[in-house]
Order: structure tokens, then sequence, then C-alpha cells
């Protein structure tokens, strides 16, 4: 591992737990093994995802056919139609759109769930804490935002007060993430986070249940791993997200 590399994993507080291991002692040693650390508690599991729905008036618009324009749009339509988007009653309190940022053709799709206050603010995924640590994380598999790399949300406008995406918005977004993923043609999706795996698998599982397992959105392999906030905030857990980006550059690197 290089010095800038180690620097990183410093910066994310992972220290030695987050280092290669060798192939065959990986599999005996539990993360935190050869830290002196103790075994990770047992970490709050991520709650369920709102089940709740409140459809505006406006949305009676139909999203079959908003859904088939979307799908042919080209990526300065599909940027312009999102940066109008009306369609729910997010464009109300939205400062600003976040459409997604990277690479056009990357061979990675990392997903997220929502703008945070400080993504509204600037226009751009993942730019707070939890995008520090995120691009901390990419570093650490000799990744970088924007290269090879396009980050998005399930939701390109920000629920107010951080709350969770209702199923009508996920709904109405859906179309803008599914044309990003057919434009790009990623190799792999990273779906980070309970409320982007339950949306994009369409499952009520946890996360803990879907690691380690290469899954399909749309023929697109992939591949689940915590939210980079949730990590803020239950770091044990960063190890097996760890364990998660190199099972994904190892999937990618087999594809
Ligand atoms: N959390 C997300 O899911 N996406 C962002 O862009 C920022 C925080």
């Amino acid at each position: 591992m290089n010095a800038k590399r180690e620097r990183y994993l410093e910066e994310m507080g992972l220290g030695p737990v987050w280092k290669l291991r060798a192939r065959e002692k990986r599999a005996a040693e539990s993360p935190a093994a050869g830290t002196g650390a103790p075994p990770p508690a047992a970490t709050r599991p991520e709650p369920p995802a709102s089940k709740q729905s409140a459809p505006p008036a406006e949305a009676a618009l139909s999203l079959d056919d908003r859904g088939a324009r979307v799908m042919r749009m080209d990526w300065a339509e599909l940027k312009a139609a999102v940066a109008g988007c009306k369609a729910c009653a997010l464009h109300k309190t939205r400062t600003k759109t976040v459409f997604g940022v990277g690479d056009e053709r990357a061979d990675w799709l990392l997903v997220g769930e929502a703008p945070g206050a400080e993504e509204d603010a600037r226009g751009e995924p993942f730019v707070g804490q939890a995008g520090k640590l995120l691009d901390n994380m990419l570093a650490s598999i000799g990744l970088k935002r924007g290269e090879n790399v396009y980050i998005a949300n399930v939701l390109k406008c920000r629920p107010p007060g951080n709350r969770n995406p209702e199923p009508f918005e996920v709904a109405q977004c859906a179309p803008h993430l599914l044309r990003q993923l057919e434009l790009i043609k990623p190799k792999l999706i990273l779906a980070m986070g309970r409320f982007a795996v339950q949306s994009l698998l369409e499952t009520d599982s946890s996360i803990a249940s879907l690691r380690g397992r290469v899954h399909r959105y749309r023929g697109v392999p992939l591949i689940v791993t915590y939210h980079p906030a949730y990590l803020l905030r239950n770091l044990p857990d960063k190890a097996k997200a760890w364990e998660d980006l190199l099972f994904a550059r190892r999937t990618i690197a087999g594809l």
C-alpha cells in the first residue's frame, strides 16, 4: 500500500483494519483482528424505508408518458429535465437539483439516497461529511470521483429536513436514474445505504443480509454496501464497507 493511500485510511480512522490482507489470512480473521480493538459492537440496523406516500395533485400526470419521454433523452435533455422537474412537491423546497457527477462513461456507478443540505446548496452529490468519507473510501481502492466513477442519487431533490424519501417521490424520480444508467452503461452499480438498496432491488431486506453477493438491477451487476453517512455514526461497520469495496473491485475485475 502506498503512502498516499495509507494517509486516506488514517484520515478515515481505519488504521490497520482497512489494510489489504493476504488472501489466505483474510478468511480466518475478523475485521478487527490484530488491531487490539474489541470486536465490532452490535450496531444499530438502518431503519426500514418509509412506506408512506402522499401524492400531490399535479402528480396525476402520466408517469408512463413522462418515463417514456425521459428514456429517449440525451445527456443535455436529461440534465435540463431534472433541472426543471416539478413532478413531485420536492421542487418547492429544493435550492438546487442534484443531477449527479462524474465520468459519463464510467465503469462504476455509485448510487446514494438523496441530497442533504450541502448537496442541495451546491447542486453536487456527496459534498458534505459523508462525501468526504466516500472520497476516501474510493481512494482506498484506487478510485477517484470523476475518473471512471459516476455518483448519483435515487432522488435528485432534497427531502426537507432530510426525511426519508416517499414512494411517490421515488417513483417520479426513477426514470431519471434509469436514464442515467442507460447512458452511462456502467459495469457495476454500488448501491450505498438501505434506502438506495431497497429501492433499486425492490426489497425490504437488510443491507446485512444482502452484502457479499452480486445482485442485478436492469441487468447490471449490483453490489450493496452501507451508506457513508451511516458509517460516520457506526464506525465498526467501516470494516464491512471496506470488505464490500474489495468485493466490488474483484467483481468488476472479473467481468
Ligand atoms: N447522502 C446521499 O445519499 N446523497 C448525497 O448526495 C448526500 C448525502
